[in-house]
């Protein structure tokens, strides 16, 4: 036998925080990961980049790979000697057919774990501010198949038992035979008056919620176009949901957001919508790239000593100029008698990563402020000042700076390239009307976004344009296009707070 294990892993409902610490401590250092439609896209990026990963599709799809060769699979994987993660939505053993490839691996003489995840079941209605049991509302609840062979004339399921069962009933995979399921329970005796709800995409920024009695449910998932993958729960606790209702009643629930900032600075901001529930798509516009040539940087570093400030304009100077410092094998203390000026919070969060605090902060994004502050701290004839910035920063500040009797020098530290995102990411994306919100965070995030995107195209969408300052809403403007919001304080957590006000207003 190998040392190889396979791990068969509940990836919870939807929600990435809510796989197990277990489940993403073994997603982290799996070799292989064995996945599908229902478990949390973004928790593949725990995944080693070096790791195989293999898709094996949804349920019922004509795509997918069938529950026997995926059995040989995990087989294979683990005689191999690998450490494979069986990712799945929910529980593994939940309706999950979990069970099914335990025991191939049991008859293969395989190694394997069960990790448990917190199941459909549980999770979307917990979202939907229904509890499963409540104390003289209901002590039990039932989890059943709504998913029936076709080709039976005879219900697999015992409506006789389930229209009697004195708790809360929840139907996985019932979409498609809610009817069927609804009739059958009130014509074995079940209360027609009997609250019932569907929960679909629960725990994620796409739940949607449906509530109604036994006899009305059908209809009213039908009018609001309810498709799985759905829970089906019928009980007197749906009417908990009145009160209880929390996830869906986010201030920015609901909302679709594109983030369009670089890859690497884009959590930031998404996990602020996300908590504020929000859907944040990221669809980065740029990204950030090392300049042509390092050489001007590397040279400035390297007589560090000689320069009075150092003005940084954006968290990617710092990280460029820090680069540029570990490569000459210094660090920190050869800035020592340098001031240091940042041009706001995230640059300042930035430069302390590094250990160091600023001198100086200027009160608003804009050349003439920064030189004002600065100007207010010593007379600036004469300094020597080093502006480590974007290949395509606009001239400005080195002008007001030497108008100061200063010499800027002014380094491309770093070069901003647009991205194109995949044509069928934007099709999808502006199928019907769009967004709610696309979020710019600097001039370059629109020129590239809207060069990807199309003018016209943008124009035909119902989608609002979120711009972090006026900077960038001037270049907005330059487009014919208006910002429905600009940011102040000009920062990631102003443009967050003017989109809760213009949600508010
Ligand atoms: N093992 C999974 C269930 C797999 S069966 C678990 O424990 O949750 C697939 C069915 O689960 C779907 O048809 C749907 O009924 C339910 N389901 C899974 N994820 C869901 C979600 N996020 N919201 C609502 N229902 C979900």
């Amino acid at each position: 036998m190998s040392d190889g294990c396979v791990y068969l892993v509940g990836a919870g409902p939807g929600d990435p925080g809510l796989i197990t610490v277990r489940g993403r401590d073994l997603l982290r250092r799996a070799d292989a990961v064995v996945y599908d439609n229902l478990a949390a896209r973004s928790l593949l990026s725990e995944v080693r980049s070096d790791a195989e990963m293999i898709y094996v599709g949804k349920q019922a799809s004509a795509h997918t790979m069938k529950q026997p060769d995926i059995n040989a699979l995990l087989v294979r994987l683990g005689m191999e000697g690998k450490q494979v993660v069986r990712l799945k939505g929910g529980d593994p053993f939940v309706f999950g057919r979990g069970g099914e490839e335990a025991l191939e691996l049991v008859e293969a003489g395989v190694a394997f774990e069960v990790v448990p995840g917190i199941t459909a079941g549980i999770a979307a209605l917990a979202y939907a501010g229904i509890p499963i049991t409540h104390r003289n509302v209901t002590s039990s609840m039932a989890l059943i198949t709504g998913h029936e062979t076709p080709d039976k004339e005879e219900s697999d399921l015992d409506y006789e038992a389930l229209a009697n069962w004195p708790g809360t009933l929840g139907f996985y995979m019932g979409v498609k035979n809610l009817p069927k399921i609804a009739a059958s329970l009130i014509a074995h005796g079940k209360d027609p008056a009997t609250p019932a709800a569907l929960v679909r995409w629960g725990t994620t920024t796409r739940q949607e919620t449906v509530t109604g009695t036994l006899e009305t449910i059908t209809d009213v998932a039908t009018a609001a176009g309810i498709k799985p993958p759905a829970l089906i729960v019928v009980g007197h606790v749906v009417s908990l949901r009145e009160k209880i209702s929390w996830f869906e009643n986010r201030p920015l629930f609901g909302k679709r957001i594109v983030v369009t900032r670089a890859r690497l600075q884009a959590s930031r901001v998404t996990a602020q919508l996300e908590e504020l529930g929000a859907e944040a798509i990221e669809l980065p516009a740029i990204r950030i790239e090392p300049p042509a040539d390092p050489a001007p940087l590397d040279q400035a570093v390297s007589e560090i000593s000689s320069y009075d400030w150092i003005i940084f304009t954006s968290a990617n100077g710092v990280d460029a100029f820090f680069g540029a410092l570990e490569r000459a094998s210094l660090d920190c203390r050869a800035l020592s008698g340098v001031k240091l000026c940042v041009i706001g919070p995230g640059t300042a969060r930035r430069l302390g990563q590094f250990g160091l605090r600023q001198d100086a902060q200027p009160k608003a994004y804009k050349a003439s402020e920064i030189t004002g502050t600065l100007a207010g701290i010593e007379d600036l004839a004469g300094k020597k000042i080093l502006c480590p910035r974007a290949d395509i920063a606009p001239k400005e500040l080195i002008t007001d700076l030497e108008s100061m009797g200063a010499t800027a020098v002014d380094i491309a530290a770093y070069r901003t390239v647009g991205e194109t995102p995949e044509t069928e990411l934007l099709d999808e994306l502006f199928a019907d009307g769009g967004p709610d919100w696309i979020t710019f965070t600097s001039s370059s995030t629109v020129t590239n976004f809207v060069n990807a995107v199309g003018i016209d195209r943008l124009k035909a969408s119902t989608a609002s344009l979120a711009s972090i300052g006026p900077v960038t809403s001037e270049t907005i403007r330059s487009f014919g296009l208006e910002p429905g919001v600009e940011a102040d304080p000009h920062t990631i957590d102003g443009l967050v707070e003017a989109l809760l006000q213009a949600q508010n207003s």
